[in-house]
């Protein structure tokens, strides 16, 4: 039997909710994943009887694609999408089978507008959490217009290809043959990048907000459902909503939730802002901010939103090491997201550079699917904690640097190793590797703040006990203020406070 029993009963939970007929088309040979996924498809047609299945050679053997009866809609699986992709493939059933997507009107139209013809291939590894994004975004791109079609490729299955093509970061995405984009990416931000925007107009005629907030993590989504809980109009502008959270896979430490993963807790965030009346912005980013008599944020697309009070919570993202090498290499061997992009590198030497607890996380983690890890750390110890410690140096295929400054990533057309000094002695050495994976901690994306609001030196937002600013009607929370302590409830703490702030200042300055 293909699935286990948990699986099968899930499937057929969701297969209820298929609204018409779904032709899937398998192209297979007599290898071990054919028959797996022959297998399969046995189980799909065994659980609905709106599924027929016919053989059919396509473009990659094995693989599937799943169709309207008498129209193709582009959706091919090459590899079998369990694992992380298992939501892929259930979507990409009900949607074919005419189930509404749940995206806003605005966006579908977006979509079904796109001329020309693009056909989208995306390379991932099962156990990649950020890959199903963009392979349901796709997917539901070509469901929705006829030019587009797309391809989800299993790089385990195809590993001729990802050779070929010098993959080693996944999602990689190829648009007609062309690479296009590595990494997660939103619907939002696919149709971006294809040059497909909303119009700025849509942006510049809208009424001042009471409370606009800036950045959708946790702390911006905390201040919206407070201040829309106020009744005041709130809306929330953000780069890629979810934050930091979207690259996050196990969070166990979310109070009154035991484990979960970072999209789940992105899609209940969403869910929880669509209950209330809040306008939310996704792709945009803001460029500056003035106060005048209202607060001014200046997004990239022209626009100007206003607000009576604004909450910035833009968060923070991963430090670079700034050495020669590092921008030339990324996803060539340098990497940022061990869950992603470890198994790319499984039975090759990597390294990790930073030993605070990420850094000696990612080493743990990696130690399990690569041949050898090396840490190297700036410090003269080791600054991750002690039970992670007595992990790391339980572990027989990890060496530990100290002291020990990074100089280059050295490689031709990827990562072949690492030029690193003593640095006491300054005397230098070479590490021939595969892959190089930064984590040496996070910096605040405040930079597009012009010299208005007050930073520490760290460029994090100085805020008082209320979230306020030194701006009168600015607020900050989250991972962009100087909050000793950069976690997701904590960042969802501050919002509520900043909210809470920003009603007290309005109720007392109208
Ligand atoms: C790999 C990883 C694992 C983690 N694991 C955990 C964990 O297990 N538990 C835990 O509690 N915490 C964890 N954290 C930390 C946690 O994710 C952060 O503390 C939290 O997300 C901070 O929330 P935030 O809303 O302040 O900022 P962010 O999550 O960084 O969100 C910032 C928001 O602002 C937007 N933005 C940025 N600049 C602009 C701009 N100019 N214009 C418009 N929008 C902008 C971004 O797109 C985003 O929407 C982890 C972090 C990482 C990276």
């Amino acid at each position: 039997m293909m699935l286990d029993a948990d699986v099968k009963a899930q499937l057929n939970e969701y297969l209820q909710l298929m609204e018409g007929d779904v032709l899937i088309k398998v192209s297979v040979g007599s290898d071990e994943v054919s028959k797996d996924m022959l297998a399969l498809m046995e189980e799909l047609t065994s659980i609905s009887s709106k599924i027929k299945v016919e053989e059919t050679p396509l473009e990659r053997t094995p693989s599937f694609s799943v169709n309207r009866v008498g129209e193709d809609t582009g959706v091919t699986f090459a590899g079998i999408p369990l694992g992380h992709e298992f939501t892929s493939l259930v979507l990409a059933i009900l949607q074919v089978s005419g189930r509404a997507p749940k995206v806003e009107e605005g966006v579908v139209k977006q979509i079904k507008n796109i001329q020309g013809e693009y056909h989208f291939e995306t390379y991932i590894s099962l156990s990649c959490h950020n890959c199903p994004d963009v392979v349901q975004a796709l997917n539901l791109m070509s469901i929705l217009n006829p030019g587009i079609s797309h391809t989800m490729i299993d790089g385990a299955v195809f590993k001729d290809e990802v050779e070929d093509k010098n993959i080693l970061a996944v999602p990689a995405i190829y648009s007609n043959g062309e690479f296009l984009e590595s990494g997660r990416m939103s619907l939002e931000e696919i149709l971006k990048k294809m040059g497909s925007s909303m119009d700025a107009s849509e942006f510049a005629n809208k009424d001042p907000y009471d409370v606009l907030i800036i950045g959708g993590g946790p702390a911006g989504v905390s201040a919206a459902v407070y201040a829309a809980r106020k009744g005041i109009r709130t809306g929330i502008v953000a780069q890629r909503f979810g934050g930091q959270v979207m690259d996050t896979l196990a969070i166990e430490n979310f109070i009154g939730m035991k484990y979960t993963e970072g999209p789940k807790l992105v899609a209940s965030l969403e869910e929880h802002v669509k209950d209330y009346n809040i306008d939310v912005m996704k792709s945009q980013r803001a460029k500056g901010l003035q106060k005048n008599d209202l607060v001014e944020v200046e997004l990239e697309n022209g626009a100007t939103l206003k607000g009576k009070t604004a909450i910035i919570s833009t968060g923070a993202r991963w430090r670079k090491l700034g050495v020669p090498g590092e921008d030339k290499f990324k996803n060539k061997g340098v990497a940022y997201c061990p869950h992603c992009d470890g198994p790319m590198f499984e039975g090759k030497d990597v390294a990790v550079i930073g030993g605070g607890n990420s850094g000696v996380e990612a080493a743990i983690d990696l130690a399990g699917i690569v041949k050898h890890v090396t840490v190297l750390e700036f410090l003269p110890e080791l600054k991750a904690d002690e039970v992670l410690q007595k992990r790391l140096y339980s572990l027989d295929n990890v060496t530990v640097l100290t002291n020990v400054e990074t100089k280059e990533i050295t490689g031709d057309d990827k990562v072949n190793g690492i030029n690193y000094a003593d640095r006491d002695t300054e005397e230098t050495d070479h590490i021939e590797l595969a892959g190089v994976f930064v984590q040496i901690g996070l910096i605040p994306n405040t930079d597009w703040l012009g010299e208005e609001v007050e930073l520490n030196s760290y460029g994090e937002i100085v805020v008082d006990e209320h979230g306020a600013t030194n701006l009168a009607g600015v607020f900050a929370a989250g991972d962009c203020t100087h909050s000793p302590y950069k976690q997701i409830i904590i960042s969802m703490g501050s919002g509520a406070t900043a909210a809470l702030g920003a009603f007290d200042y309005l109720i007392r300055n109208e």
